[in-house]
C-alpha cells in the first residue's frame, strides 16, 4: 500500500497539502486536505500548506486566500509560512541545471505525433520546451513552451526543499507519481511515502473539480467535515471532536482506493 523512501527521517516527518488556487475548496479537495492533515498529526508530523500556483495563467485571483480561510475554519492549522510556487522559480531553474544531460530541449508542438528531440533538435526547428527522458523512449515536459516550469518538476523540488516525507493526496495524481519518483532519483532526492485518497464523484460519477463546477463548501461546517471523514472510511461518534478523534483513530487501511 505504501512506498517508503529509503532516506526517510523519522525525527522530522512532514506532510503537506498543496492546492492549486483555481477556485474555492470543494468537498474533494477538503477530503485530500483532511487526509494529509490527520495523517501527519497522527504521526506527530509537521503539516505544511503550499499553494501550487506555478501555472500562473490558471490562477484565479483571491482563490488562494479563500482556500486558506476555509482550511483555518475547519481547524486545519498549518505549520510555518505558506509557500507559493510562483515565488520559487529560482529553485526550479537550479534543479533544471542539476538535471544536466537527463534534460533535453524539445521543438515539438501538438502537431508532432512523436518526439525524437532527445537525439537532437530536428534541422530548422527551435527549442520550445524542456523535457526529461522517461523509460521506453518516452519523455515528459519539465519546462513548458511558455517558459513556465511544469507541475511535475515544481512539486518534486518543493517536496525535497521542504523536507516532505509523507505525500497524501487525491488519486487523480496517481499517474503523476512515477514521473515524480523518476525526477527525485535524477535529482538525488529522497522519495517520500505516498498515500492516494479516493476522489469524490458527483451523481454522474465525474470527479468533483473546478472544471465540473463542484460547489464550494461552507466554512467551518461540522456536517461537511464529518462527510469528508466518512469518505476516508472514518466515522467519529456523534459527540466527538472530529479532528481529534480522527487523529487518534487514523487508519489509512480503511481508505478504499488505489494506492501507490
Ligand atoms: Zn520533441
Amino acid at each position: 500500500m505504501l512506498s517508503t523512501g529509503t532516506h526517510l527521517d523519522l525525527r522530522q516527518r512532514t506532510g503537506r497539502f498543496a492546492p492549486s488556487p483555481t477556485g474555492p475548496l470543494h468537498l474533494g479537495s477538503l477530503v485530500a486536505a483532511v487526509a494529509s492533515f490527520v495523517d501527519a498529526r497522527s504521526h506527530g508530523a509537521r503539516w505544511l500548506v503550499r499553494i501550487e500556483d506555478v501555472d500562473t495563467p490558471r490562477t484565479v485571483p483571491g482563490a488562494a486566500d479563500s482556500i486558506l480561510r476555509t482550511l483555518e475554519s475547519y481547524g486545519l492549522h498549518w505549520d510555518g509560512e505558506v509557500v507559493y510556487q510562483s515565488r520559487r522559480t529560482a529553485l526550479y531553474e537550479d534543479a533544471l541545471h542539476r538535471l544536466g544531460l537527463a534534460a533535453f530541449s524539445c521543438a515539438c508542438t501538438r502537431q508532432d505525433p512523436v518526439c525524437h528531440c532527445a537525439d537532437g533538435l530536428p534541422a530548422g526547428r527551435t527549442a520550445r520546451s524542456v523535457k526529461v527522458r522517461w523509460p521506453d523512449g518516452e519523455s515528459f515536459v519539465i519546462k513548458r513552451a511558455d517558459g513556465l516550469f511544469a507541475y511535475q518538476l515544481a512539486v518534486v523540488v518543493d517536496d525535497a526543499a521542504q523536507g516532505v516525507t509523507d505525500v497524501v493526496r487525491g488519486a487523480d495524481l496517481l499517474d503523476s507519481t512515477p514521473r515524480q519518483i523518476h525526477l527525485q532519483r535524477l535529482l538525488g532526492y529522497p522519495a517520500p511515502r505516498y498515500l492516494h485518497v479516493p476522489l469524490v464523484t458527483d451523481e454522474e460519477g465525474d470527479k468533483l473539480s473546478k472544471q465540473t463546477r463542484a460547489p464550494a463548501i461552507p466554512n467551518g461546517d461540522e456536517a461537511t467535515l464529518r462527510t469528508a471523514l466518512q469518505l476516508l472510511g472514518h466515522a467519529p461518534p456523534p459527540s466527538a471532536d472530529l479532528l481529534e478523534w480522527a487523529i487518534a483513530h487514523w487508519d489509512p487501511s480503511r481508505i478504499a482506493s488505489t494506492q501507490a
